[in-house]
């Protein structure tokens, strides 16, 4: 669904038609996956284009990515996308999980390579009779029938990528096999995104680059996971958290505010669509989908009671 952006600093006209995302992970517990029975409930509403759920390296989420996908195909009005990883996986493998989510329904796939087992920045090793990458994957998906693909992309550099161009090409080689949209890695640094899509366009690349925004929950836990995938955390980023580590209520506060203004920002610059990382958690995209003008249908609303 289209949402207009209301702004006070443009005088509250109507702006720019949003569309946003959401990206959900199996729940490994209970509890876990009461807490994201609770999030599909309250972001559902929002009539998100599509909602997706990861999937782990070797096919190991494979039984709880599936149940994820179906509580989100139970909402009945929710697109779901599935996530899929090649590595440590024959391709048997991976095409019967292909063929297992799409008996279910899904019609949208990201497709991914998956981090090698040794964890981020080991060296990657394609099983010997696997998909190679992430393009052979999208051109293995594309061959089971015409499904909605996306990949992944990356603004500031994949850490394995000797080079910005290697990754254009590895980028450009997963849209010539089927790929019809990207999802960044999430960033802080909207230049570097901007500087991004000017280079992926001079690559002869048209697809839409989804910015993947990340709503930060923890900032230490962020700033961690951010030096392994190698997104930047701004200085000014790290000073508006500190010392907010004992304080959660004006940390979420502080989230929120920075989660919006990134996306307000990019809107500035012509975006239109945005892809949350929820990290399975309500409150804080619910928040920054509203400041953004985002707002729940009644009909949605009937849909999720
Ligand atoms: P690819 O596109 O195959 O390759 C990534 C990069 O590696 C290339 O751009 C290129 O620079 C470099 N590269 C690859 N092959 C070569 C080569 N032969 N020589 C030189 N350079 C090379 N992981 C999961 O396990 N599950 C998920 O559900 C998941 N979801 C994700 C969703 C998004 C939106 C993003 C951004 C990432 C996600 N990941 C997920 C992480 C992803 O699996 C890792 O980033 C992985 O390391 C790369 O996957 P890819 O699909 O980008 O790989």
């Amino acid at each position: 669904m289209r949402h207009s952006v209301k702004r006070i600093a443009n005088g509250c006209g109507a702006g720019p038609d949003i569309r946003v995302s959401f990206e959900f992970f199996p729940p490994k517990n209970a509890q876990m996956e009461a807490t994201l029975g609770d999030t599909i409930a309250r972001l559902s509403p929002l009539e998100p284009n599509f909602v997706s759920v990861t999937y782990g390296a070797g096919g190991s989420t494979r039984d709880t990515t599936r149940k994820t996908l179906q509580s989100v195909l139970a909402t009945g009005n929710t697109p779901a996308a599935a996530h899929i990883t090649c590595v440590d996986s024959t391709r048997e493998e991976v095409d019967t999980v292909i063929r297992d989510f799409a008996a279910l329904g899904i019609r949208r796939f990201v497709a991914l390579r998956g981090d090698p087992s040794g964890g981020v920045g080991t060296r990657y090793q394609p099983h010997p009779e696997g998909y190679q990458n992430a393009a052979h994957l999208v051109a293995g998906i594309k061959a089971f029938g015409d499904f909605d693909i996306s990949v992944a992309a990356y603004p500031e550099r994949h850490p394995e990528s000797p080079d910005l161009a290697t990754d254009l090409d590895m980028l450009k080689r997963k849209v010539d096999n089927g790929a019809t949209r990207a999802i960044t890695q999430f960033f802080f640094d909207n230049d570097a995104y901007e500087r991004y899509v000017e280079r992926v366009r001079r690559a002869g690349i048209y697809i839409p680059i989804v910015p993947g925004i990340v709503p930060i929950h923890n900032f230490g836990a962020v700033r961690n996971f951010a030096s392994k995938c190698g997104a930047s955390v701004p200085a000014w980023l790290a000073d508006r958290f500190e010392g907010l580590e004992n304080d959660p209520h004006t940390h979420a506060l502080v989230a929120a505010a920075v989660a919006a203004e990134q996306v307000f920002d990019l809107v500035d610059r012509g975006v239109n669509d945005f892809h949350f990382y929820t990290m399975n958690r309500p409150d804080l995209v619910f928040a920054v989908c509203r400041l953004i003008g985002i707002r729940e249908t009644a009909q949605a609303q009937l849909h999720a009671a």
